[in-house]
């Protein structure tokens, strides 16, 4: 078995050198217990917030696809997948009853109705449960509404806007590169693309939504966040979901201040973890799923090859290269 475990706490953005690949003789199965080999892994942004909490030298955290290669649980039989929070791993032995970790639990996949396992990564699991209860619950967008969403073409950003046009809402995606854009406006239906990078988000939110934004998803906080929240209309709705601008800084963050339009709006802004609505699983899956096979919801993947390129993934992710869900194939 091979993994990745931290090998510093890592100041600023990732370094290869604050990762070490271990290889490991992995302990014969006890009862209730079965061998997990990694098909598919995935890298996510709140894995650079967790880094602190990794202590030094054990596995890096992270949730994976992995087929039963071996068993000795008659719930967990040889040749079905599971998704379980096994880290950057290739082979796990797990127990029966686990492992749990900040709120992921394992379980066997879910019928994907033929749809690729992998997906159980993004679509169809905590990302795609993230767009679809982040913004029902906490925004509640109506027909009619304005919608923005920040990282718009990333996994949790690109599935939220589109079930925003579901909802019947005008929606304006803010993202780093026109290919991006292109992708929302031309294939997924966004009403407006805002190139962060090129450039003046005021500006073009301003042309945007002349009647103002009621709706925001936000998953990078930071100065878009500030410019986004200026131009919001009485008691519009605020999902914090991410905040990603800031999770490579050293601090002071660069946090939004709350400022008089809040206050004058009357603004409600709520930040959530996915797992709030764990006992709801389930019906977030098969809601998605129904939307993808309805041609409502389209997906894409940004697949690295390799399980020794999982650092390569990471970072990608962290700079945009993705586009659409970041996943490693072993
Ligand atoms: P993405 O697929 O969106 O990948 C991350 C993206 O962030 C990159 O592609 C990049 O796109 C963008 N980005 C990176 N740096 C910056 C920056 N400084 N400013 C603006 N955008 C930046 O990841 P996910 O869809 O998995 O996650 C999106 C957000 O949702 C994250 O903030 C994450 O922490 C959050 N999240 C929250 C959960 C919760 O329970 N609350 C659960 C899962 C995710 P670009 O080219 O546009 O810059």
């Amino acid at each position: 078995a091979k993994k990745f475990v931290l090998a510093r706490q890592c100041q600023g953005f990732p370094k290869e050198s604050d990762f070490e690949l271990v290889e490991e003789e992995l302990p014969p199965l006890k009862e209730n217990e079965y061998l997990a080999e990694a098909v598919y892994l995935s890298v996510d942004p709140y894995m650079r917030g967790y880094m602190p909490r990794v202590k030094l030298n054990t596995t890096m955290y992270g949730t994976q696809v992995a087929k039963i290669v071996e068993s000795r649980s008659l719930k967990f039989p040889v040749g079905q997948y599971v998704l379980g929070p096994f880290g950057w791993r290739t082979h796990t032995v797990v127990p029966e009853n686990g492992p749990t970790h900040i709120g992921m639990r394992t379980f066997l996949l879910p019928d994907l109705q033929g749809l690729p396992i992998s997906l159980a990564l993004g679509v169809l699991g905590m990302p795609g449960n993230t767009a679809l209860f982040g913004l029902l619950e906490l925004c509640q967008p109506k027909a009619g509404e304005t919608v923005v969403v920040s990282g718009a073409a990333g996994a949790v950003g690109s599935h939220a806007g589109q079930i925003a046009k579901i909802k019947g809402c005008i929606v304006i995606g803010i993202a780093g590169s026109d290919e991006k854009g292109k992708w929302l406006t031309e294939e997924l239906g966004f009403d407006y693309f805002i190139n962060y990078k090129t450039q003046n988000v005021e500006e073009e939110l301003r042309k945007a939504a002349p009647q103002g934004v009621d709706c925001y998803y936000d998953n990078v906080g930071g100065e878009i966040t500030t410019t986004v929240l200026n131009q919001m209309n009485a008691f519009g709705r605020v999902a914090l979901s991410g905040s990603i601008s800031s999770y490579n800084s050293i601090g002071p963050f660069k946090v939004t201040t709350p400022n008089l339009t809040i206050v004058l709006q009357q603004l409600k802004l709520e930040g959530f973890i996915v797992t709030r609505w764990n006992h709801r699983w389930m019906e977030g899956i098969q809601q998605n799923l129904q939307w993808i096979q309805q041609g409502k919801l389209k997906y894409r993947e940004t697949v690295t090859e390799g399980f020794e390129n999982i650092f390569k993934a990471f970072t990608d992710m962290l700079e945009g290269v993705n586009v659409g869900k970041a996943i490693v194939k072993v």
